[in-house]
């Protein structure tokens, strides 16, 4: 499979100009970025690594952060973990807070923000250090050491983020949170500020799509059937009210944040991340999207 010949087709096909949305201002941190900022890379293999624009410049990857806090939380609780947050899609915006009321403060899956909130409480209440951990796996899955939390996204979201510390204190109140409110959310907000590139984050994602063993080395972080529930749950719940849409028109397992970055991963042939930082009305990356729908629609690949 010529991938690097689909990337350059899309890398001539799409523009920023062509799409309408904005970049994430309420996070106001996020709102400098650069909208014309573009890049992808697929990396399929040590040799096998394929890329186009800036697909080397870190960004703040937000919400694609929780994926590795999930697998974090999954290795301590086990199964009891579904007691404490749910997996179905939301079909409400990630930062709802209305289903928490119906649903008794028990979060609809871990990639909406409450129930990265949730997984953030489990991190914080049974780890010593758990930014440390954080770090000390994501460093490993890219064999990168210098990936690091960006401490400006982090404070500028920690001065604005009372929809977030909101729901820390709505869902104590309903039981479900066990920490005092201020480290969770410390961690939640740590989490979120991670900075990476395209490059980095398709190999860490590889992992999934390499039933949770890391490539280079083999050596297993997750195993088959806790890899199964993450890529699951990345199918049905990664783009919070348009994951039905991702499926849709890309076909693969995926997570998105804010920062207008995508990583999507083909199980057992492919990791790719996009990064755009234009968002549509439903906060994910307008181009990005755009980019996987044509290289799946290229390749004549999806899981479907
Ligand atoms: N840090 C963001 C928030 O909590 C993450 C949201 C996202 O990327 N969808 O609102």
């Amino acid at each position: 499979m010529d991938y690097q010949k689909f990337l350059d087709t899309i890398n001539q096909e799409m523009n920023y100009r062509d799409v309408t949305g904005k970049v994430a201002s309420y996070i106001p941190e996020l709102a400098k970025v650069d909208p014309r900022k573009f890049g992808m890379h697929l990396h399929c293999g040590e040799q096998q690594n394929y890329s186009f624009g800036d697909s080397e410049e870190n960004f703040s990857i937000q919400s694609i952060s929780k994926v590795f806090a999930l697998a974090m939380a999954m290795e301590i609780m086990g199964e009891d973990l579904w007691d404490r947050v749910h997996v179905e899609p939301s079909g409400d915006p990630f930062n709802s807070l209305t289903q928490l009321e119906y649903e008794n403060g028990i979060p609809r899956n871990p990639f909406i923000n409450a129930g990265a909130l949730v997984i953030s409480d489990i991190l914080v209440d049974q780890l010593d250090d758990p930014k440390q951990e954080l770090l000390d796996l994501v460093r490993k899955l890219t064999d990168d050491d210098s990936i690091d939390f960006d401490k400006e996204v982090y404070k500028s979201e920690r001065s604005t983020g009372y929809r977030n510390i909101a729901m820390v204190n709505y869902m104590k109140a309903l039981g479900n949170i066990k920490c005092d409110v201020e480290p969770i959310v410390d961690f939640y907000f740590h989490l979120c500020s991670l900075a990476m590139s395209c490059k980095n984050l398709s190999h860490a994602f590889m992992i999934f799509a390499n039933r949770g063993k890391i490539l280079a080395t083999d050596e297993e972080i997750l195993t088959p059937l806790q890899t199964k529930r993450i890529n699951a749950l990345m199918q049905t719940c990664g783009f919070y009210d348009e994951a039905g849409e991702f499926s849709f028109e890309v076909g693969l397992p995926g997570k998105s944040g804010v920062g207008g970055g995508i990583v999507a991963i083909h199980p057992s042939k492919y990791s790719v991340a996009v990064w755009s930082p234009i968002l549509n009305k439903k906060g994910n990356s307008e181009l990005g999207m755009k980019a996987l729908e044509r290289l799946t629609s290229l390749t004549g690949l999806s899981v479907f």
